[in-house]
């Protein structure tokens, strides 16, 4: 088909319908929606490259004989087509021909890696992980989301300080690989017009892979032109492997001070005795294509451009017809709803005809159910192979994109990898958070079956027709017990100052506790100790707080310092390993946190370890102790239910006065103690109290002469408000056995055993002899004082599903419903 015997897509459409079978053998039974990652090949140009490869003889080109001379003549005239494929004119641009697109940028990097004084590298967002990868050769990097880049044409040079002249490179992609979106080509000679003016040079690198996939490229105008624009073949045409440099001939001197040479890019080389070499000069190619070049994909290009024009006509109709697919599957995938009349996807692509650039043919979303929950992307992709789609899941080779899309912080990322997430794995849904796309993504042989039936695929798949099952809401099942979430605090460091969760803000809940505490410790330097309150009342005085714009734990020390000691230190949130001190320069050191060895990663920064040092008058570094580790990088919680709860317990079955036989350990308790883990929390991942008991205690107190204390001396997680009715007696959370917060569910764990350090007072240091005096007369049992109560998160079953369930979460004023069991 040619594009001027067909009009408008569904000429298109149909001529592609009829032979598709014929041209893509392959394809059939495959709705094939992976063309950001390779296109597939025609049989005619499979079959015109058999015939050209077994009707001539090709030589190692740049030889006298004939067959030599045939490879050379055949390769410049598919140089000149390249050239002429972007309309560019011979006289403005050198196409280097590389392996692929990565090739052509690592070029690139190469050369301006050899100036003299280097680089410095701003990249856009969205840039391909081959782009993100030329920061660590540059001297000083950058990335920049949209808005960036146009300060930057208006004259606010991302780059704080003025380098002494040295080069810029700029990159970014024509359209993204993740979603699709399409960045103007003016950026490139805005660019150059505005950086050219402090610094030596501001080069530009367009990277054209995911845009000359399907629409065409314009060079016609050289002088505004990228400088450098990388693509590979293989994504237009499905094959050859095989992509290519374009370099703009003005700027050909960035390539100066490349320093290797290899076969075919010199005119001679001496080596004995002298060493010298002189570079082949007349064209830039010449001087970068080393070794012998890939004559057989060159001449496979030949046959890939002839035969893509007999099928497509030009890259203008495929791009129409790939602009009106995209759409359809837009606005497929947008218009599903569930029964209850949510949407099921989730898409991050611009929608067509949102922005001015336009998108390239690629959706990129994801999906939840009917309750919110975002459903794995590991397991749509499985049951789309089994029906025979290919799609693209995961991170698609995009960091800054995904981030962007998603709304992960880097620190999230971070959190993501450091718990084990990798490109690929099952578990990829972290926080309520997907951690990557699915990408569907069209070609020039696509069609509207293809769409229809993937829509169709989704449609049958994930969207919950019936209204789905309310989920229990035992809140209102039960009478209320007017009980409420007082206050959530969380203890990053342990031992230090409590970090107050903000009315509003939904705080994580993880098996091993709240988000974030007791993820960290002091340790001292000599013993190896983690450091506590109790010898160390003034850590009560380093107040941490959680930054997450900042991805930053700000720790602020409130006690007397010394005149020039900070009052303030950062500590990064990101589990980068280069913050640690390398494990391996001894063996690694162990750490003793309630008598018990474990191994946590110790801040390299002396600046950090330093400020907790000078605050508390000891020699201590700050450590790491994140979830999921292994061995001595794990913990396990202790606690289990007292005897006096047994005896309180409301299902007691036993005389009146008499003690339970007493439980057995938790490790052979029949009921099967879970192995919970925690951080560095004392004994169990949660801990409660509630305002009942401390006002119990505080009348007590009063009773005998003495201060009331602040519920913060018991350093709890989680206080419960005082209840609205009669009974809600004190002391009463010694009975339950389950507690539902909001709508998740808590198992108790036993009550709190206290020791002295409840009389420090948490915002001054300074020890008194209350609570535990008054503690020690009413709440002693077998010798023991105890005070709050031990819990941890359990997942529940009705809760299944949902978006709460996905990424548990509690609230201040969340309903509190305690049950007994
Ligand atoms: C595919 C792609 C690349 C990488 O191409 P390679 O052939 O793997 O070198 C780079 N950037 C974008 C936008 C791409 O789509």
């Amino acid at each position: 088909m040619t594009s001027t015997d067909r009009k408008g897509d569904t000429g298109y459409n149909a001529a592609v319908e009829r032979f598709r079978d014929d041209e893509y053998p392959m394809l059939r039974g495959s709705v094939y929606l992976d063309h950001a990652g390779t296109t597939p090949y025609s049989k005619s140009l499979m079959e015109r490259f058999a015939r050209d490869m077994t009707s001539n003889l090709f030589g190692n080109p740049h030889s006298a004989s004939s067959s030599s001379q045939l490879s050379t003549s055949r390769i410049e005239d598919v140089r000149l087509r390249v050239l002429q494929f972007f309309n560019a004119d011979p006289c403005g641009f050198d196409v280097v021909f590389v392996a692929n697109a990565t090739a052509g940028i690592k070029l690139v990097t190469e050369a301006l890696r050899s100036l003299p004084s280097g680089f410095d590298y701003a990249y856009h967002q969205s840039c391909h992980t081959s782009l993100v990868g030329v920061r660590e050769e540059a001297r000083k990097s950058i990335c920049l989301d949209d808005h960036q880049v146009e300060g930057w044409l208006d004259g606010k040079d991302p780059f704080e300080d003025d380098n002494d002249g040295r080069c810029r490179l700029f990159a970014y992609p024509a359209q993204s690989n993740m979603d699709g979106r399409r960045y103007p080509l003016r950026w490139a000679d805005q660019v150059h017009r505005t950086g050219a003016v402090k610094t030596k040079r501001t080069y530009t690198l367009l990277d054209a892979a995911a845009l000359v996939s399907s629409s065409p490229l314009d060079l016609s105008h050289a002088e505004t032109a990228p400088d450098f624009v990388v693509l590979s073949f293989y994504k237009i045409f499905g094959f050859p492997d095989l992509g290519a440099l374009l370099v703009r001939r003005e700027a050909e001197d960035a390539f100066s001070s490349r320093k290797y040479f290899g076969g075919g890019t010199v005119d001679m080389v001496v080596c004995v005795k002298e060493q010298w070499h002189a570079s082949k000069s007349q064209f830039l190619h010449e001087r970068l294509e080393d070794g012998t070049l890939g004559v057989h994909n060159i001449i496979a290009l030949d046959a890939a451009l002839d035969t893509h024009q007999q099928l497509f006509g030009s890259m203008a109709t495929v791009a129409a017809h790939t602009a009106s697919l995209s759409e359809r599957l837009f606005h497929g995938l947008q218009s599903l709803r569930h029964g209850n009349g949510k949407s099921v996807c989730t898409i991050y692509s611009p929608s067509p005809g949102s922005c001015s650039e336009g998108a390239g043919p690629v959706v990129a979303f994801n999906v939840h159910n009917s309750l919110g929950a975002w459903i794995s992307l590991s397991e749509v992709e499985k049951l789309a192979n089994l029906k025979g789609f290919h799609i693209r899941t995961g991170g698609v080779c995009n960091p800054g994109g995904i981030s962007a899309a998603l709304g992960l912080e880097p620190w999230e990322m971070k959190r993501n990898f450091s718990s084990g997430f990798r490109c690929g794995t099952e578990n990829d849904i972290i926080a309520g958070k997907p951690t990557g796309v699915i990408r569907a993504s069209l070609g020039a042989m696509s069609t509207t079956s293809d769409v229809d039936k993937f829509v169709a695929f989704i449609h049958e798949f994930y969207v919950d027709g019936q209204l789905p099952p309310k989920p229990l809401e035992p809140v209102q099942l039960r009478h209320s017990s007017g009980l409420r979430v007082h206050s959530i605090s969380i203890y990053p460091i342990k031992s230090c100052g409590g970090f107050e969760v903000p009315n509003g803000v939904s705080w994580e809940v993880r098996p091993e506790g709240l988000a974030w505490d007791r993820e960290w410790c002091l340790v001292h330097q000599g013993s190896g100790q983690v450091l506590s309150q109790k010898r160390y009342p003034r850590m009560s005085l380093i107040k941490p707080c959680l930054d997450f714009e900042r991805g930053e734990l700000r720790v602020r020390y409130t006690g007397p310092i010394l005149a020039d000691a900070p009052r303030e230190s950062s500590v990064p949130l990101s589990q980068n390993p280069a913050v640690f001190q390398s494990p391996n320069s001894s063996r690694p050191r162990s750490s003793r946190v309630c008598g018990e060895e474990i191994i946590a990663q110790a801040y390299a920064s002396p600046k950090i370890n330093s400020f907790f040092s000078t605050a508390l008058g000891v020699s201590c570094v700050l450590a790491r102790f994140p979830a999921g580790g292994q061995g001595k990088s794990m913990r396990h919680a202790k606690a289990h239910l007292q005897k006096h709860q047994m005896a309180t317990s409301t299902n007691r079955e036993m005389m009146p006065g008499a003690f339970p036989a007493p439980p057995s350990p938790p490790d052979s308790d029949s009921e099967k103690v879970m192995e919970r883990r925690i951080l560095l929390s004392n004994e169990s991942p949660i801990l409660a109290i509630s305002l009942a008991s401390v006002d119990a205690l505080n009348q007590e107190i009063k009773r005998s002469g003495g201060r009331e204390v602040s519920p913060a001396v018991f350093r709890a997680n989680v206080v419960i408000s005082r209840g609205l009715s009669q009974e809600q007696r004190p002391y009463v959370e010694d009975t339950w056995t389950t507690l539902r917060i909001g709508s998740h569910g808590f198992r108790m764990l036993g009550a709190c055993r206290r020791c002295h350090m409840v009389c420090i007072n948490q915002e001054t240091a300074e020890k008194s002899e209350e609570p535990f005096v008054s503690l020690s007369k009413t709440r002693r049992f077998e010798g023991k004082v105890f005070f709050g109560t031990h819990m941890c998160y359990t997942p529940s079953e009705d809760g299944m599903g949902t978006k709460d369930a996905q990424f548990p979460a509690i609230r201040v004023g969340d309903e509190i419903q305690p049950g007994w069991s």
